[in-house]
Order: C-alpha cells, then structure tokens, then sequence
C-alpha cells in the first residue's frame, strides 16, 4: 500500500499511472487544473482497479495551490510515500524568433517553476529528517531534452532539459533522506496534449518515425512510472529512463 500524488493525474499520461497505482491497491491523489469531470472520471477508474482516490483541483505554477494540494492529499491518506511530477504544457510548432513573451512565460511557469516547486513541496513531506517515510520522486521530462525539438517548440524541450538537471541534482541533495528521485523521458505518446499543442496528428506523424515505427500510449509510459515509485526499483536513484520506442 503506497499513498501517491500526481499532478495532471486526470488525463493522459498522469490518467493511466493514477489507475495501474490503483491495480496495485494504492492511494492516488489525482491533480488537475480545469477539467473536473476528467478528474473524477479517472478517480472511479482508480477506485474500479481497487486503489482509493482524492481529486484536488490546482495550477502547479502557483505556490499555494501546491502547498494545499499536498496538505489536501495528506490529510485524505496521511503521509506520501510517492509522488509524480507530471503536469506539463506544450504550444504550438514555431521558430524561437516567432514566440511572444507570454507563451514563453506560461511554458516556464508550468513546466519549470510549477514542477519545481512541486518536486520541492515533496520533499518538504516525504524527507525523514523532516518527519517524512522517505519515498520515490518521479519527474516526467521528454526526448525533447535531448532532441532539442528545432521549429516545433525549443521552449518546451528547453523546459524538459530543466527536469533532467533537476533530477540529477536532487537526487544527490536528497538520497541521504531516503528520498529517490527519478525522470523518464517520453518520446511522442498518444495523449490530447497535441491537440492542446494545436497538432492533433503528431503522435501518428512524428511516432512513424520512431525505430518501433508507431507512437506510445499512456499505459507504456505508466508501467514505467510506477516501477520507479515501487519497492522493486529501490536501488535506482538519479536515472532518467527513455520511454521512447528507440527514439
Ligand atoms: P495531457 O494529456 O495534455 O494531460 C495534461 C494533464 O496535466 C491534465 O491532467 C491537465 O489537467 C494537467 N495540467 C495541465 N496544466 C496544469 C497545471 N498548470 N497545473 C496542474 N495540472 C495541469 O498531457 P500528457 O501528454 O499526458 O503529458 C503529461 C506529461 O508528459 C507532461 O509533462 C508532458 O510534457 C510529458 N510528455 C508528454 C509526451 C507526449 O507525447 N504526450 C511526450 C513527452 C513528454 P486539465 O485536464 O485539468 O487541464
């Protein structure tokens, strides 16, 4: 039995590693930011595979709703021994020269700020010498990072970039308090984040692509997520793992 929390745990990727915790019997806090009915669509599925579940509604690029959704989870389970950062925005294919100020702002403010604080908010509670259990971090960064996505959106790999440094160096910062922290980097999976990014047939275009030749789903990209909050990865600390088809 694990109490977890995940950030954009309504739809997506953060959907199907909320119910493969639930199969598990586990306590899912699931955060979102505007869509309530996908938020408690997803809570009956986690409590249909047998875990319980909590919906907090909450913009992570805010501080107070991230002390309040972690104060929410706290007190509907009690202490976290996991947590999932995994909300995260993506915009509209452009060149760098062509992206105004405010688009810029809000995928830093999400992506950069907003999984930051969150990853700090974790280990306020999960670190032992603050009266935590210690526990597993797991920060959803993308092939992006490395890929550098040119005329698509270098602002949002350059964010992804920024999870990849942070779990690198809170990995070290914080293993002493027996916290792991970990990153997995998808490639393009089948989620509605390219249809909010404007391209609703990207994971098909750019998944064709890929060495396996198809993009990935949200259930791919959970297994993995869930193995690193899990006991069964209990000596991995500081990986980030590709979850990308061999892209
Ligand atoms: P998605 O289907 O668009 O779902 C996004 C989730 O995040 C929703 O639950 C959404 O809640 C929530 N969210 C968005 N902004 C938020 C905010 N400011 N505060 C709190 N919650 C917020 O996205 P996804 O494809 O599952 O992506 C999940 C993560 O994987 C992201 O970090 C993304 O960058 C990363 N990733 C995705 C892919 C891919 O191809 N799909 C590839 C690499 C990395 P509402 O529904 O309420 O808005």
């Amino acid at each position: 039995m694990k109490n977890i929390l995940i950030t954009g745990g309504s739809r997506g990727i953060g959907r199907a590693a909320a119910i493969q915790a639930g199969r598990r019997g586990w306590s899912v806090g699931i955060n979102y930011a505007g869509n309530e009915a996908a938020a408690h669509d997803t809570a009956k599925a986690v409590q249909a595979a047998s875990g319980k579940a909590v919906v907090i509604k909450g913009d992570i690029a805010r501080e107070a709703d991230v002390i309040a959704m972690f104060d929410a989870v706290e007190k509907a389970f009690g202490k976290l021994d996991g947590f999932v950062n995994n909300a995260g925005i993506a915009a509209p294919n452009a060149a760098l020269a062509d992206m105004p100020l405010e688009r810029l702002k809000r995928i830093f403010d999400v992506n950069v700020l907003g999984a930051t604080l969150c990853a700090r908010e974790a280990v306020r509670r999960m670190a032992k010498s603050r009266g935590g259990k210690g526990g597993s971090i797991v920060n959803i960064s993308s092939v992006a990072a490395r890929l550098g996505a040119p005329n698509t959106f270098v602002d949002y790999a350059a964010s992804k970039g920024a999870i990849d440094s942070l779990t690198i160096g809170l990995s070290k910062e914080v293993g002493p308090e027996g916290i792991r922290v970990n990153a997995i980097r998808p490639g393009v999976i089948e989620t509605e984040i390219h249809a909010s990014a404007g391209m609703p047939d990207r994971a098909r275009q750019i998944g064709a692509g890929a060495p396996l030749g198809r993009a990935g789903t949200a259930e791919e990209v959970a297994e993995a997520i869930v193995w690193l909050l899990d006991d069964a990865s209990s000596y991995v600390s500081g990986a980030i793992l590709d979850v990308s088809g061999g892209r």
